[in-house]
């Protein structure tokens, strides 16, 4: 039930004149194979029946018609020119031949159409639905109580029945082969563009490193995936990073910032995560290792910016960082850890820079 409540509560994009592709694709597809087979019933009826009907002829045309209209005229016109068709050719034949004719199954794919139209409100297609319904009920009590205008011997009735249940089959299968096949292709778009996306929301576009967000996500994993593990954090911030930039420029500070990226990945060696915190921060996640082991791995990471030469367009200068770490307690939130790093950071700062603070 709510299933359908559902269905009738959705939102429809506004009607467009621009028919999407796969629906285009559909109806050509459908009135291509209309006009080949009209032709083939033109054919056939003087084959089957002794007289020429020109009424095969007339909805060829139609569809032919219907094929220029799908490049030019909006979609309910298309549907229009569809419904049309099928329900002068059904109720043509269901005079002239009788029920046994077969054709009335072309109602079906009008439905098709119908309920794939994105543009129609679910009230709306119900309209189709019941119209297309009470078409197909009331031509057949009407042949019930009609007799057929002609009749075809056994083996020519046999053969139009094959004819008009290929042709339903084909435009049946060619409509669902062509609406699954997008709704396969936009859902495998959907999901590459949500992973592009995820990535992009989750790595910092300067230096490449994942963002604050991406650590924390990292770090809460890791704890509630080995609860009994010890861990430690750091955060490093740039010493006097404001001079380089008055200095050197801002471009020579972002070099800077990508340089120092380089020398924490290489120096990193499966002993520590980097991730850009903001600015000119960098948090560095130490997975199974205590304060003091944490400590050590800084301590060399800090000797190892201040021995690093830059070099930016000719000028020649260094750069020095002081790092705050802090280690799991096993009972404090991220945030009060991350609180400790920063006070141990702020510490180092006042201490005179360049220095690790554990
Ligand atoms: P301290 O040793 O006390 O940290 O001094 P500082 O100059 O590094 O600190 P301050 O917070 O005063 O300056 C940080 C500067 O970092 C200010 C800001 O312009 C610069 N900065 C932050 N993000 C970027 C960036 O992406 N690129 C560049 N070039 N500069 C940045
Ligand atoms: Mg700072
Ligand atoms: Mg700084």
């Amino acid at each position: 039930m709510q299933f359908f409540l559902d269905y009738f509560h959705q939102q429809v994009p506004k009607a467009g004149k621009e028919i999407p592709p796969y629906y285009q694709r559909a109806l050509s597809c459908t009135e291509a194979l209309l006009i080949v087979y009209f032709l083939l019933s033109f054919f056939f009826f003087p084959l089957a029946n002794n007289r020429w009907e020109w009424m095969p002829l007339a909805l060829a045309a139609g569809a032919a018609g219907g094929l220029w209209a799908v490049k030019t005229q909006p979609i309910r016109i298309n549907l229009c020119i569809v419904a049309l068709l099928s329900a002068v050719w059904v109720g043509w034949n269901v005079q002239a031949f009788g029920w046994s004719s077969g054709t009335q199954h072309f109602l079906t794919l009008m439905l098709v159409f119908v309920f794939f139209n994105v543009y129609d409100r679910p009230l709306i297609k119900l309209c189709w639905f019941l119209g297309i319904l009470a078409f197909r009920v009331l031509l057949f009590s009407w042949a019930q109580r009609n007799p057929a205008l002609y009749s075809m011997n056994n083996s020519a009735n046999t053969i139009y029945q094959t004819l008009n249940t290929v042709a339903f089959f084909l435009m049946l299968a060619c409509m669902c082969v062509i609406f699954s096949t997008s709704i396969q292709d936009t859902e495998r778009q959907l999901r590459l563009r949500n992973q592009t996306l995820y990535k992009k929301a989750e790595t910092d576009p300067l230096t490449g490193l994942p963002n604050r967000r991406a650590m924390v996500e990292a770090i809460d994993h890791f704890r509630q995936a080995e609860p009994q593990e010890p861990f430690a954090i750091a955060i490093a911030d740039l010493d006097f990073f404001k001079h380089v930039n008055d200095t050197y420029g801002h471009n020579c500070g972002d070099y800077t910032l990508v340089k120092l990226t380089e020398l924490f990945v290489q120096h990193a060696n499966g002993r520590y995560q980097v991730c850009r915190w903001g600015g000119e921060e960098f948090c560095f996640f130490m997975p199974g290792q205590n304060l003091d082991e944490a400590g050590v791995v800084m301590n060399d990471l800090c000797f190892a910016v201040e021995q690093m030469r830059l070099n930016f367009e000719g000028q020649e200068f260094s750069i020095t960082i002081t790092i705050g770490v802090e280690e799991n307690d096993f009972s404090s939130p991220l945030d009060e850890l991350l609180a400790g790093a920063d006070k141990k950071l702020y510490l180092g700062k006042s201490q005179g820079r360049n220095r690790v603070v554990v």
